[in-house]
């Protein structure tokens, strides 16, 4: 009973929930949504245990309840729990008055969190550092080690060798963390995906100039949760570092911004950086916080996951490791951030064909589940068609699973098509879905040397789609460098997947712009 007045003493917060009693009101749709939301975030506040203390109202008054009362109580906290894949591992009770009280705590069963950090900013501002020394632990301490992971990274990059091995990976067990030691082990990769409960993939952009070729894909093509912008102290805010913000923000992404190479400068200096880097995010609407300690991580990630204007920005350097433990604690906070209930889909991104195995096809799933053995579709083919495939294998980071979610980057070995036929930008689908030829946009024009009229045939990049389209029609005939306007725009060669509300980047020589789909027409 001590234990309940301390509890009650404490009041709610935290990982702390106090609930009088819960009915099967409380299973309505709308409400135990809610309520499921409410204990993730305990939970997340509690690194993966939270506690429930029933007979308790919210003020922490203690009323006692009857037997069973308490017992449709702790009911539905085990439905909530599993919705939020966690357990109730200890249900305490106390005898008040003449009714109960209880203390449940909810651990998260072994269920991994994945989520997917996108790096942007301009070349040789240490974005491959940065995620090198997070995932290994270790500083840049310029004996190569670092670099001689980023070479290979680059070379495999360049080469195209593995659709993973840019996926920088470090996870999380009980609260903390788990490292590669050498960071391109497949093996090593395998174990900590195995044995972290939360786990932080790095989609490293690789910014050369131009870096549309090479973002788009990194940025785009994958369902990114956050992106770390990187601004080295040195140079300060650059073009690309704003363009990159644009895309972030364009992306409906919370941003935490990570200034580096803080070695290299002066106080002063690194004081003005940090002007400029508040004022560029406060120009775009952002509500910059400086991140000093590890301590704060918890409630500034508690607010962005909310509010996504909220960035935190992090001086760091990569020589001394200043500034890692609150990046740690921030990705450690951050919760994933697309839960999706809707059904299976996956943006091919890259596809194989491996010996003993078939096809593979790799992308990273944009909502719902898949378990080994499915039936799905695949498509558009070229006549618009979908075709049904069976799932033989998952492997996420060369590991086998048998279950993936939306999140999580996969490897799929499919049985039912040719590799020859298929093509970057089909999906893999629970439903048969529609192939789209024409859409209507609303677009943004970044640069365009001349005017934009009918008849424009720009690439466009949707997920992992990249394609020529042409623009049908422009309302008011014409668009210029800076406009905003609508468009009816037709895929030229083949039809695609694409829905309502999806973010789009076009290009064309040195233009370019963005756009979001506002009807598709099938
Ligand atoms: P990227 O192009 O943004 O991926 O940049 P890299 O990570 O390749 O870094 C570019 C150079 O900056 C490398 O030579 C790094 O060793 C160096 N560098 C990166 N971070 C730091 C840092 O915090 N301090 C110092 N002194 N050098 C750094
Ligand atoms: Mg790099």
């Amino acid at each position: 009973m001590e234990k309940v007045l301390q509890l009650v003493r404490r009041g709610e917060g935290e990982n702390i929930e106090f609930k009088e009693f819960l009915t099967s009101y409380h299973l309505r749709e709308g409400r135990f949504r809610q309520l499921a939301c409410q204990m993730n975030h305990r939970i997340i506040m509690g690194k993966g245990k939270a506690i429930y203390v029933i007979g308790v109202s919210d003020s922490g008054q203690i009323r006692g309840i009857d037997e069973s009362k308490f017992e449709e109580t702790v009911e539905i906290l085990k439905k909530l729990a599993e919705e939020v894949e966690a357990e109730l591992s200890s249900v305490e009770r106390y005898s008040i008055n003449d009714g109960l009280v209880g203390i449940v705590e909810i651990r998260k069963t072994n269920a991994k969190e994945h989520i997917l950090v996108g790096t942007a900013g301009h070349v040789d501002h240490g974005k491959s550092t940065l995620v090198g020394c997070l995932i290994t632990g270790k500083p840049d301490d310029g004996d190569g080690a670092t670099r001689i992971y980023l070479d290979v990274l680059k070379h495999e990059i360049e080469r195209g060798l593995s659709a993973e091995i840019n996926f920088a990976v470090f996870g999380y067990k009980n609260g903390k963390t788990i490292r590669l030691k050498n960071p391109v082990s497949k093996s090593e990769k395998a174990l900590v995906v195995e044995n972290a409960d939360k786990l932080v993939s790095f989609v490293d952009t690789v910014g050369h100039e131009p870096w549309l070729r090479t973002t788009i894909r990194g940025l785009l093509g994958q369902k990114i949760d956050y992106g770390l912008l990187v601004v080295a102290a040195n140079d300060g805010v650059m073009r690309t570092t704003r363009e990159h913000l644009g895309i972030l923000l364009a992306m409906e992404l919370p941003v935490i911004v990570a200034i580096t190479k803080a070695d290299m400068v002066s106080e002063d200096r690194l004081e003005g950086v940090i002007r400029e880097v508040f004022s560029t995010l406060r120009r775009v609407g952002r509500i910059p916080f400086l991140m000093k300690s590890p301590e704060d991580a918890g409630k500034v990630s508690e607010l962005m996951a909310e509010n996504r204007l909220v960035v935190p920005v992090v001086v760091t350097s990569a020589i001394t490791l200043e500034g890692y433990d609150i990046l740690e604690e921030i990705f450690f906070h951050l919760p994933k951030r697309y839960v999706s209930e809707e059904d299976f889909l996956m943006y091919i991104d890259k596809i194989y064909r491996v010996t003993g195995v078939g096809t593979v096809v790799s992308g990273s799933v944009k909502s719902g589940e898949l378990r080994e053995g499915e039936e799905l579709y695949i498509g558009p083919f070229e006549d618009g068609e979908f075709r049904k495939v069976r799932v033989q294998s998952i492997e996420m980071h060369h590991y086998r699973i048998d279950r993936a979610k939306s999140g999580d980057i996969i490897g799929v070995a499919l049985k039912g098509v040719r590799y020859d036929e298929l093509r970057r930008g089909m999906v893999l689908s629970k439903n048969e879905l529609n192939a789209v030829w024409e859409f209507d946009a609303d677009v943004y024009v970044f640069t365009h040397p001349t005017l934009i009229s009918a008849g424009y045939e720009p690439v466009m990049h949707v997920e992992t789609i990249s394609e020529t389209v042409t623009f049908v029609e422009i309302d008011g005939d014409y668009l210029k460098s800076g406009d905003r306007g609508k468009v009816r725009m037709r895929f030229k060669y083949r039809p695609h997947y694409v829905y309502e509300g999806q973010k789009f980047i076009f290009r064309e020589g040195r233009s370019k712009g963005m756009g979001e789909i506002t009807k598709i027409f099938v």
